[in-house]
């Protein structure tokens, strides 16, 4: 696959040319569902060719991901016409504290943006 170049824009949040997180590269790319799920590396990842924010199922399992999904934009064009082609979140049963990642590709400039957020 073509190597796209990746900037970091502060420590949570890249954009690129092309896709980003290893979820997007290995499941979203083959996939031709717009959202399925799988349990991928000790994650269970919601992924492929894209699905938007508002419409997100993960949305509704966890308030962080409801606000993010909200937010959620180009960080090249800041359009908000974008689809989520991966994520995954979670609340420790530990500590309560919510991680997640999401990746979303922009249906205005075609570029991809990445969100990392852990809690503690
Ligand atoms: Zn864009």
């Amino acid at each position: 696959m073509q190597e796209h170049k990746v900037e970091w824009l502060n420590q949570s949040v890249r954009r690129s040319d092309g896709p980003i997180l290893e979820a997007t590269r290995q499941l979203a790319l083959a996939s031709s569902e717009p959202c399925q799920s799988v349990d991928w590396n000790g994650q269970t990842w919601y992924y492929g060719t894209g699905i938007r924010p508002a419409d997100h199922p993960m949305r509704d399992e966890m308030r962080v991901l409801e606000y993010a999904m909200d937010h959620a934009d180009c960080l090249f064009c800041e359009g908000k016409d974008v689809l989520v082609v991966a994520l995954q979140g979670v609340v420790s049963p530990q500590s309560g504290d919510a991680y997640y990642d999401y990746e979303v590709k922009c249906n205005t400039c075609g570029k991809y943006s990445a969100v990392s957020y852990s809690e503690d």
